[in-house]
């Protein structure tokens, strides 16, 4: 993969935080991440919809799912852009956009298994950490605090019960149209849940130093305030 980057990336300060978010399928963290983004006027980066790009190619060229080293191959080949535009993070392979395909049941399905791939990762982590360098970033996903930017200023793992984490996930689908039992999307995420803890390169943990919020009786506007509180304790905090 060549060089990603995001378009609306902030110029490099040293002040600037690195915010990063941590936490399972649901928890709210796109949502959250991309809220306290605007509101610092920094970077937002959804390292998940690199991963779910990744699938949409590999199942656009058939390639199998369950081999690491072509699926490397893959990813070190093909040039991803990404954007955050009003709300929307578009993401484009080849020149080609994929937005609207990152969220179906498909990708969903595909993702856990090219998250699994080694080499899939080294590569996508060297880009995050490149973004990460230049600061003023809100940077979410399962590895972030542990792997990619294990010195970020503020360190959030943002989890919610799992029943409560599907029920956001149905009513998503169900706004979309898809018909799906509300069983059937609380087993996915189960599956899902324990792909990411199984992982032997980047599964989901809390790092020492990662402040835990359970966003389970809590709304995006209340988990946001919690985590710009967190960033006003901090001495460097800028949001120019
Ligand atoms: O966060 P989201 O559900 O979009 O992530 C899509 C997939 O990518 C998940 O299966 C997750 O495990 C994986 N992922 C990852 N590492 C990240 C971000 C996402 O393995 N940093």
């Amino acid at each position: 993969m060549e060089h990603s980057q995001p378009c609306k990336s902030k110029p490099a300060s040293a002040k600037k935080l690195r915010i990063a978010i941590d936490g399972p399928a649901g928890a709210g963290k796109s949502t959250v991440a991309r809220k306290v983004a605007g509101i610092l006027g920094y970077t937002y980066l959804d390292t998940g919809a690199m991963y779910r790009a990744l699938a949409v190619l590999a199942l656009d060229r058939n390639m199998p799912l369950d081999d690491p080293q072509t699926l490397g191959e893959m990813a070190s080949s093909v040039h991803i852009d990404m954007c955050e535009d009003n709300g929307l993070f578009r993401v484009w392979v080849d020149g080609q956009e994929v937005t609207h395909r990152l969220r179906t049941l498909e990708t969903d399905r595909a993702v856990k298994l090219i998250s699994m791939a080694q080499p899939v990762r080294r590569i996508l982590v060297d880009i995050q950490r490149e973004i990460a360098n230049r600061g003023g970033v809100v940077m979410e996903g399962r590895d972030i605090t542990s792997v990619v930017m294990p010195d970020a200023e503020v360190k959030v793992f943002l989890t919610a019960d799992v029943a409560e984490r599907a029920r956001r996930r149905w009513d998503e689908l169900r706004k979309k149209g898809v018909t799906i039992s509300f069983d059937e999307v609380l087993s996915e995420m189960e599956a899902r849940d324990a792909k990411d803890l199984e992982r032997d390169w980047g599964k989901l943990v809390k790092v020492d130093g990662a402040v835990m919020i359970d966003s389970s009786q809590m709304n995006v506007d209340e988990v946001c305030r919690a985590i710009i509180g967190l960033c006003e304790a901090k001495p460097t905090c800028s949001t120019s």
